[in-house]
């Protein structure tokens, strides 16, 4: 039994939904906050008690010292961030602690360290974690750059040292080219993470993006639940999550997650996170970076796993000693996870929100559905334009793919304009039946669909 008995959730939309269906399970309160635009929340109304933030609706939910007097003056003995807005802030989860409130994550010096892609880099090189030649110290100078990148070898890649999300990223593929993406890099980090560090690094041809999930405890436990394939993205954001990959070799997959784990043991690392890898055309694998919260595909690992990871985030936070050895964990099957986004792709992906109209999800063996919306509600345009993830599971690789499209199928929304019809032609594409994509694959398939 958890010694949490009241949790705040700083979060909206699925992922609040999802973390009190977690709760509810566990006979565990919840108080949900909702900005002004999100009255209408689903979250706002399955949740015991919810309070209204009100003020600017992106800053409600990033105003993390008036979530903690709400978690204080309801009684709430831990707060669950979700993902995205407070989930990597070490300065919150700090606050929680000062306020003797449990932080339902990591460490905040973790997510310090995890927060910072160079200093990562730094710390899993050191207990024996393989990493991309680049730099590790931000550089500054766009000549000296250019010096380093010819070094290292073209194609490099200048990443946002402090980004997230696909942003503050440019390939760079020969030397004249490298002064005028170093300065577009760097301003578009600080747009967005108000930090400019950038750093070089190799750029791998034609990867797959493939991460590990872990769950570790208090008390130096630490198990991994395989591994998630998450190489279908538009533009270095992730659109479509297997698991587990269907074209990884065991002796790779096996190394893969044993590195993982190792590390986060070295580190000491506690609660659940994601080591994500880079695994080139010869199947050596790479580090690129760690996440310190529970990931948008957390389901796909949970249905192949059996395994509830808000479940275990919270009971972990609560003290509890990890409940299965490495050896107790089955993965069975084959998962999938659609990123559904009320956005259109025959309009360079721009957010089409607004009312749904009419509605209708799909169901049947094998589906499950995270969302909170419903016929009439309208999605604000506030927000990042997922509206929930279709998640299908099947024993065999071809079935389950099968099962996708026919979940897509049933899926019926009126009134916006969502990607489904992306995601059904991207799994009857050949190549992807065949396990045969890389992280290029997607952007390069995109002009040859209709
Ligand atoms: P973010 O934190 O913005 O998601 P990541 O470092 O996790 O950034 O990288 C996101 C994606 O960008 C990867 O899945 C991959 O497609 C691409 N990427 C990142 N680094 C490299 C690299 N060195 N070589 C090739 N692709 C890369």
């Amino acid at each position: 039994m958890s010694k949490i008995k009241r949790i705040l959730i700083a979060n909206r939309g699925e992922i609040a939904l999802r973390i009190i269906r977690a709760c509810k399970e566990l006979g565990i309160k919840t108080v949900a906050v909702f900005s002004d635009v999100d009255e209408d929340g689903v979250w706002v109304q399955k949740a015991d008690n919810s309070y209204a933030i009100s003020g600017d609706p992106l800053e409600a939910y990033l105003n993390y010292k008036n979530l903690i007097n709400i978690a204080m003056r309801t009684r709430c003995d831990a707060i669950h961030p979700g993902y995205g807005f407070l989930s990597e802030s070490a300065e919150f989860a700090r606050a929680c602690e000062e306020n003797d409130i449990i932080f339902i994550g990591p460490k905040a010096e973790h997510i310090a360290l995890f927060g910072d892609k160079m200093a990562s880099k730094t710390a899993v090189k050191k207990v024996g974690v393989p990493i991309l030649e680049g730099t590790v110290e931000p550089v500054s100078d766009a000549k000296e750059g250019e010096r380093i990148a010819s070094e290292i070898g073209f194609p490099v890649i200048i990443k946002a040292a402090f980004g997230g999300g696909g942003r503050g990223m440019r390939i760079v593929y020969k030397a004249g080219e490298f002064q005028e993406f170093f300065e577009s890099a760097t301003n578009e980090a600080i747009k967005y993470f108000g930090k400019g560090e950038v750093f070089i690094e190799k750029y791998v041809q034609n990867p797959r993006h493939i991460e590990v999930q872990i769950v570790a405890d208090k008390y130096g436990n630490v198990v991994h639940l395989g591994e998630r394939d998450c190489s279908i993205q538009r533009r270095h954001q992730k659109v479509i999550e297997i698991a587990p990959s269907p074209r990884l070799n065991d002796a790779t997959r096996k190394k893969l997650c044993e590195t993982a784990v190792n590390a986060v043991k070295e580190i000491g690392y506690e609660n659940v996170g994601t080591v994500e890898f880079l695994v080139d055309e010869n199947d050596d694998f790479y580090f690129i970076e760690m996440n310190t919260r529970v990931q948008v595909e957390h389901p796909v690992t949970e249905i192949i796993s059996g395994i509830d990871i808000i479940q275990r985030m919270i009971e972990i936070a609560g003290g509890d000693k990890l409940k299965y050895k490495q050896e107790e964990i089955v993965i069975r099957g084959y998962s999938i996870e659609f990123r559904i986004n009320a956005e259109n792709p025959q309009n360079n992906f721009m957010p089409a929100v607004g009312k749904i109209t009419n509605y209708m999800a799909p169901g049947g063996p094998g589906v499950r559905l995270d969302t909170s919306v419903y016929a009439g509600y309208t999605i604000p345009p506030n927000y990042d334009s997922m509206v929930g993830k279709l998640i299908v599971y099947a024993l065999e690789w071809d079935g389950v793919v099968r099962k996708g499209l026919r979940a897509l199928d049933e899926f019926f929304i009126d009134g916006v304009v969502t990607n489904i019809p992306l995601h059904k032609a991207i799994i009857t594409e050949k190549d992807f039946k065949e396990g045969k994509f890389n992280t290029s694959y997607l952007d390069e398939k995109l002009p040859t669909f209709d």
